[in-house]
């Protein structure tokens, strides 16, 4: 396959940094990868273990000559790299971005963006809990979504060459707006996250159960929270401060549904959580059907010694 892009420039190099540059490397996707993270350890290491074809101190510089500029830090860091690389992107550039919401990056990055740019917001929807430059793997967005929001106007060809990326990574992509986005994705990824984390720190305020007793007995479905609830902090910290009103709308709907659960159970309502329940399984058996994930009992764990 000949390369789609001469110089990808790749500005954080975590999970999705990493994972972009492994697959593109694999595909053969771009002649020149270059990279930018904000510490000295993680642009070594970047460099050491070969994500990069070159490294550089400042993301204006690594986005000179670039015709595709992936920003893959925390959204919280949009604005202000947006506002330093914006004078260095070479015209007729491709900008997009990986972030998990999509309203606040179009008020953050758009405005920096120069006439001549295309810039064209997209997210993945694939991830681990795992951060930093050594977690990626090429196989991260095989058979998974990824989201486009070009912004109206957008230059056709421009959508597809980043549309015909994504393809080559792997990935279905899908065209929306931002914020049709950040309503699906409240519902979807961030209001999950937000009911992991509370649901662990709940755990870990209880005084009548023991610390370690949590631990011990968490196979019991507590654990499968907890590996959600182990993503990096500041990335979420960005998501819920920056798709506030599409998390408020879902929170209140979740907590109604809540109140509706606890009433069933207070007054021995069987019938109404027998077939909440039942609705549940139907859910999960539309995402094994539908690719997403695997259909081996225990998230395909196998059988553990205890
Ligand atoms: P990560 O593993 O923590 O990596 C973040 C990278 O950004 C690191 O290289 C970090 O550099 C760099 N960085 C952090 N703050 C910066 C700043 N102020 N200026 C410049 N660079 C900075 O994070 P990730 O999981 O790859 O997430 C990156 C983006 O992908 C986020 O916007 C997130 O919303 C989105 N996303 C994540 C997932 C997921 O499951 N993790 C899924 C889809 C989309 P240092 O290492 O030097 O600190």
């Amino acid at each position: 396959m000949t390369a789609q892009f001469e110089r990808v420039a790749l500005i954080g190099l975590g999970l999705i940094g990493s994972s972009l540059s492994r697959v593109m490397q694999r595909e053969g996707l771009a002649k020149h990868i270059s990279g930018y993270a904000r510490s000295a350890a993680t642009r070594a290491r970047a460099i050491e273990i070969g994500l990069v074809d070159s490294i550089h101190e400042t993301a204006a510089d690594a986005v000179k000559n670039a015709d595709l500029v992936i920003l893959c830090s925390p959204v919280g860091s949009y604005g202000a790299i947006a506002q330093e690389i914006g004078p260095a992107l070479k015209p007729g550039a491709i900008v997009t971005d990986v972030g998990s919401v999509k309203g606040a990056v179009v008020r953050d990055v758009g405005p920096f963006m120069p006439d001549g740019v295309h810039f064209i917001p997209g997210h993945p929807i694939a991830g681990t809990e795992q951060s930093g430059p050594d977690s990626g793997f090429a196989e991260l967005f095989a058979n998974r979504w990824c989201i486009l929001t070009p912004p109206p106007g957008s230059d056709p060809q421009a959508v597809a060459k980043l549309e015909a990326f994504w393809e080559a990574c792997g990935s279905h992509v899908d065209v929306m707006t931002p914020e049709h986005h950040d309503l699906v994705l409240a519902i979807t990824s961030h209001l999950p996250h937000l009911i992991a984390y509370n649901i662990v720190s709940t755990a870990a305020d209880l005084e009548e159960v023991t610390n370690s007793e949590v631990i011990k007995y968490s196979a019991g479905g507590f654990r499968d929270f907890t590996r959600i609830a182990a993503s990096d902090p500041t990335m979420w910290r960005d998501v819920f401060l920056n798709n506030k009103d599409a998390v408020l709308e879902m929170l209140g709907r979740f907590s109604e549904d809540l109140s509706a659960l606890q009433r069933a159970i207070r007054w021995g309502d069987g019938d109404a959580l027998f077939s909440l329940f039942s609705r549940s399984r139907e859910i999960r058996r539309g995402i094994i059907a539908a690719g997403q994930d695997t259909a081996s009992p225990d998230f395909g764990r196998g059988a553990r010694k205890s």
